[in-house]
């Protein structure tokens, strides 16, 4: 089969055919028999047809049509997988069934952020996603305050989900295998921020980590005034020369509803 394929690095086509592999991913997304997943970028369709056998209803998009000959032999075979030959982030999830759905999925790395984006937006349809992506963007989503890696992404995704990397998947694993190694991302919804207005917040994580180089006071004081942020810390017991990336989640989500 793979010898058929070829394949488009523009799409980000790295497939995967272990199917022990590919099981183990789908223990470590909690599908369960009587689950709907959603798979973006079905590629050959290895994981979609072990998706098929083990969930009770498989939705999948692949935007690259010539792939069809192995997809639509797998919704021949398995009547509860419906294919979509489309670019997803032009879908219109809201027509789809996707109330308590899960996500798994190896994507096209190239589209990441819009992927996990649109995710978000419609995060409410989901109970868990569990996505295949870099390693170095794996850690930059589930990164803790005081690292390198944490900033924007961390706080925003860990302001609405609890994340974590169950695994790290090595390049090796890959048909073509990429340049660097993979990983999971889990991201379970947690509701602890109920009243969050996550856009207004997003938009206030980036102000704070605007000059990575600079205090979060100096980032703020451009849009706030000056004795609102003091105050601000001082009720939060957040130093005035601490930096965005010393805060924690909570520190940011109560730093923003005192501040707007
Ligand atoms: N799931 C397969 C596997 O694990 O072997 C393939 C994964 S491959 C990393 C990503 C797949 O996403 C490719 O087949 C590619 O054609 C598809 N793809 C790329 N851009 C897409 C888009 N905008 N919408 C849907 N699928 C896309």
């Amino acid at each position: 089969m793979e010898k058929e394929i070829n394949f488009k690095k523009s799409l980000g086509q790295n497939f995967i055919y272990d199917k022990n592999l590919l099981n183990s991913i789908i223990d470590m997304g909690d599908v369960e028999n009587a689950d709907t997943v959603l798979e973006i970028g079905a590629g050959a369709g290895t994981l979609t047809e072990l998706l098929c056998e083990r969930a009770k209803n498989v939705i999948s998009f692949e935007i690259d049509k010539s792939l069809a000959v192995f997809l639509d032999r797998i919704a021949n075979e398995h009547k509860n997988l419906q294919i979509y030959y489309q670019d997803f982030l032009k879908a219109d999830l809201s027509k789809l069934n996707l109330k308590s759905a899960r996500v798994v999925a190896n994507i096209p790395y190239y589209i990441t952020t819009p992927i996990i984006f649109k995710l978000v937006e419609h995060k409410e349809s989901f109970k868990s996603m569990l996505v295949l992506v870099q390693k170095e963007v794996a850690d930059r989503f589930a990164a803790l305050p005081n690292s390198k890696n944490y900033g924007v992404t961390s706080v925003e995704l860990q302001a609405i989900f609890d994340v974590s990397c169950p695994k790290i998947i090595k390049k090796t694993c890959f048909t073509p295998a990429p340049k660097v190694d993979s990983a999971l991302v889990k991201l379970i919804p947690h509701n602890k921020f109920k009243k969050l207005n996550f856009e207004g917040f997003c938009d206030f994580v980036g102000k704070a980590f605007s000059m990575r180089r600079k205090t979060l006071f100096n980032n703020l004081k451009t849009f706030y005034e000056k004795d609102k942020i003091l105050n601000a810390l001082n009720k939060l017991n957040i130093l005035e020369a601490a930096r965005a990336e010393n805060l924690s989640v909570e520190n940011f989500v109560e730093l923003y509803s005192l501040l707007n």
